[in-house]
């Protein structure tokens, strides 16, 4: 398959309309197209098509157990898809469109090669704007997963998206780097309850404030045990990891200097340090994440950081561990995994 690589730097311009139309024909006929959104790219098929999204699990080498998130491209046409609550609207009117997905109970109209074979079904109104007008000209809800490989770290630059996906999809729409550059955050409405299975930049404390009882999935903090079932089947799933193997320290920040020149000596570091710490270890191959208390920066950064180490090919790549609140509780969850819960302690 040869893939059409285009490009959109202003969604209101006349071109960028002919590009949307060709795009939203693709995705109607079954075919795929990858999409710019705040988050990362998406992936993106016919979220009514039970042919157009097995393409997406054999275009990602994805288990067929791990379900898809549909877009839609206003938070009231949820209610075509699934059982929404008022939960869903309170949740909608302070986070949409924007990086949260929530799951409902599904209506028939989607199928279960969408839902992994579950009874429930993810959806999600993205803010980007291209992300918004592909949906809406398409008008259908686009299945869409992150647009890697299955165990890459997530595409959040559309250079990325090309190295994974050339010649396995019909179009890539190349519109920068995403905003965010971390996977929404997922939740989970149980009766007038919420179960946190992804966080990102929808953050726990911002889910708090809309609703009383919001607890955070097992998954999220800890490594399953062996034959556990998690509530969101992705998660099981060893992801967004490097090729080299990731080390996070725990420890003072003295401590991790210490421990890190020591390393240096011996093998080829990779490093995502804080900006402020380039100064004392020059000697290692650094990739800056931002300033100390940057966490936005930091998530902006984590996945391409994490493509760029591989390239370096080091021994070890190293990266603090991060402190679990806000953002921090995203970069956390991403983390832990793509280091298969190495984490050393200095
Ligand atoms: P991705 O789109 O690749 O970032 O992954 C989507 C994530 O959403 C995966 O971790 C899935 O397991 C999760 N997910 C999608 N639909 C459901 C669902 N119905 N129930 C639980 N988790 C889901
Ligand atoms: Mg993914």
């Amino acid at each position: 398959m040869t893939t059409q690589f285009v490009k959109i730097n202003d969604v209101a311009a006349k071109e960028s309309k002919a590009i949307l139309e060709e795009a939203a024909k693709i995705i109607k006929n079954g075919g795929l197209v990858v999409f710019p959104t705040e988050t990362v790219y998406g992936l993106g098929a016919n979220g009514l098509d039970e042919n157009a999204s097995k393409k997406i699990y054999e275009a990602k080498g994805r288990p067929s157990d791990n379900p898809l998130i549909i877009h839609i491209s206003t938070p009231d046409d949820a209610e075509k898809y699934c059982y929404t609550s008022d939960i869903y609207y309170a949740l909608a009117k302070a986070f949409m469109p924007g990086p949260l997905t929530v799951i409902m109970p599904k209506k028939d109209i989607v199928p279960f090669t969408v839902t992994a074979g579950l009874d429930t079904v993810a959806v999600r109104c993205p803010a980007n704007e291209i992300a918004n007008a592909l949906i809406e000209e398409a008008n259908i809800p686009i299945a869409a997963p992150s647009a890697n490989l299955s165990g890459k770290p997530s595409p959040t630059r559309a250079d990325y998206v090309l190295e994974d996906m050339e010649g396995r999809v019909d179009m890539i729409i190349d519109g920068g780097e995403c905003e965010i550059g971390l996977e929404s955050t997922i939740v989970m409405i149980y009766g007038d309850s919420l179960t946190l299975l992804r966080p990102g930049a929808v953050t726990y404390d911002a889910l708090c404030m809309v609703c009383e009882d919001v607890k955070i999935a097992p998954s999220v903090l800890e490594m399953l045990k062996e034959n556990e079932k998690p509530l969101s089947p992705g998660m099981k799933y060893k992801h967004y990891a490097p090729e080299s193997p990731l080390v996070l320290l725990d420890g003072d920040e003295e401590n991790v200097i210490e421990y890190l020149r020591n390393e240096m000596k011996e093998k080829k570091c990779a490093i995502l340090c804080y900006n402020e710490e380039i100064d004392v270890l020059s000697d290692a191959v650094l990739l800056p994440i931002g300033e100390k208390e940057d966490l936005a920066a930091h998530a902006h950064s984590l996945f391409t950081l994490l493509r760029d180490a591989d390239k370096k090919e080091c021994d070890v790549i190293y990266a603090h561990l991060p402190q679990k609140n806000g953002l921090g509780l995203a970069l956390y969850n991403r983390m832990i995994r793509a280091a298969a819960h190495t984490i050393k302690k200095v």
